[in-house]
């Protein structure tokens, strides 16, 4: 992790707005008019690895390494205080607050109104068809993994086309409220999360590189040329596994006294049909109702968490 001292160094790169009407936000944009691509880093301010892909990225495009054949590019910071302080989040998960009534004023819930307008301005400026929205995450437990809605067929045949990775978490509409992407598809992205691995590893960037690399090459907009700049596939092109999806069944709910049967659970543990999978004051035994893996988006519960994590069911 980086001192204190070099993040606010990182952060500064994206200080300087750059035509840009959001702060911590970057735009490039070719003279030839084409899609356009957002991408947000460390909306989890201790998930470095989509920021720190950015901050390459960012800077081969200011001295002219990389160039956009055509369409628009957008990078930014999802929470920047969190970030400085090296945290997941200082007092509200942002990625659980994109909610449209919320009556709390703080910096966190501030910037997730700036960053909805944003989008809205950007999605009303921009005719494009093709509109994409990639929200780069890490993982507490090592399990790299996509996240998107699970009714996008069509989202999900151009993934398979951009990722090679075999796991893929999906959720139905309410499922994950006040999520990001679910905003970003609200106002018309293609949207999805990658979950890069764990944090502050040279892998989890190199995926969350490979991952802009391909999509802005799939869009047209880089060259095959410039892919490989940014993308190398003998590192990145494990051989490919099974695809494993899943559909959230529900949130899991944190209620007074939560805890896991299991301490060591983790992403992917199976619990058969009326097993205990978790206790609570409230409910005591929290049993399977049919067979179902759990899915974590951390591995630490905090009592202010919305949501301890995702029941699911295999596809
Ligand atoms: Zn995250």
């Amino acid at each position: 992790m980086n001192t204190s001292k070099e993040r606010r160094k990182k952060l500064e790169i994206f200080e300087n707005k750059r035509k840009s009407s959001l702060s911590y936000s970057k735009i490039f944009s070719s003279k030839v008019s084409g899609p356009l691509v957002v991408v947000v880093g460390a909306l989890h301010g201790d998930e470095v690895d989509g920021f720190e892909a950015m901050i390459e990225i960012n800077s081969l495009l200011e001295d002219g390494t990389l160039s956009l054949l055509c369409g628009t590019l957008v990078l930014v910071v999802g929470n920047p205080f969190a970030y400085l302080k090296g945290k997941r989040y200082l007092k509200h998960d942002m990625n659980r607050s994109f909610l449209k009534e919320q009556e709390t004023q703080c910096l966190e819930v501030s910037r997730t109104k700036e960053i909805s307008h944003f989008l809205q301005t950007l999605s009303e400026k921009f005719t494009t068809e093709k509109k994409f929205f990639v929200d780069l995450h890490s993982t507490s437990k090592g399990a790299e993994l996509l996240v998107y809605r699970s009714d996008n067929e069509v989202l999900r045949t151009f993934l398979e086309k951009i990722s090679t990775l075999p796991l893929h978490f999906t959720y139905k509409e309410g499922h994950i409220e006040g999520v990001l992407i679910d905003e970003a598809h609200k106002q018309g992205f293609q949207s999805f999360v990658v979950e890069c691995g764990l944090s502050g590893k040279n892998s989890s960037v190199a995926l969350a590189k490979a991952h802009l690399s391909q999509l802005l090459f799939l869009t047209g907009m880089i060259t095959q040329k410039d892919l490989l700049l940014l993308y190398s596939p003998s590192k990145n092109n494990k051989e490919k596994s099974q695809q494993r999806r899943y559909e959230t069944i529900s949130p899991i709910c944190v209620r007074k006294g939560f805890r896991f049967a299991d301490e060591n659970v983790q992403t992917e543990t199976f619990y058969p049909k009326g097993t205990v999978y978790a206790f609570d004051n409230i409910v005591g035994e929290l049993r399977a109702e049919e067979d179902l893996f759990i899915f974590m988006p951390s591995k630490n519960v905090r009592p202010d968490d919305k949501d301890a994590g995702f029941l699911c069911r295999r596809l």
